[in-house]
């Protein structure tokens, strides 16, 4: 490692993948009840009641997205702390700032790529 690797404790950095892994996991578990298709008793619940259901329904599922990509954010980047690439921007290879992984320790990309993203 050079002068300018990045300041992190890997093992740190790697508790709090998992630990957050698994809590993602199990919000996974709570809400798969609640992204089962939507079959309501008509009589028993009137109609606003059941678009109630459907939008609570549509917001499980784009939390469930969300999660799924951090999820995969959290795979990528415990698979770079097992190869040695973790604390490097996949973009551009500089090291990214300690304060940005101790924010988000799945962050991928320095701060210049991620504000530039796309280009
Ligand atoms: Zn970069």
């Amino acid at each position: 490692m050079s002068d300018d690797a990045p300041l992190f404790d890997p093992d740190a950095a790697r508790a709090r993948l998992e630990a957050r892994r698994a809590e993602l996991r199990a919000l996974g578990e709570v809400s798969a009840e609640s992204r089962r298709p939507v079959t309501l008793d008509q009589q028993s619940v009137g109609r606003l009641s059941r678009m109630d259901a459907m939008q609570g329904q549509e917001m499980a599922l784009a939390q469930n997205r969300r999660r799924e990509a951090e999820l995969l954010r959290i795979e990528q980047a415990l698979a770079r702390l097992a190869a040695g690439d973790y604390g490097y921007c996949v973009v551009c290879d500089e090291p990214i700032a300690a304060k940005r992984l101790a924010h988000d320790p799945s962050i991928p990309t320095c701060v210049d790529c991620a504000s530039g993203a796309g280009s």
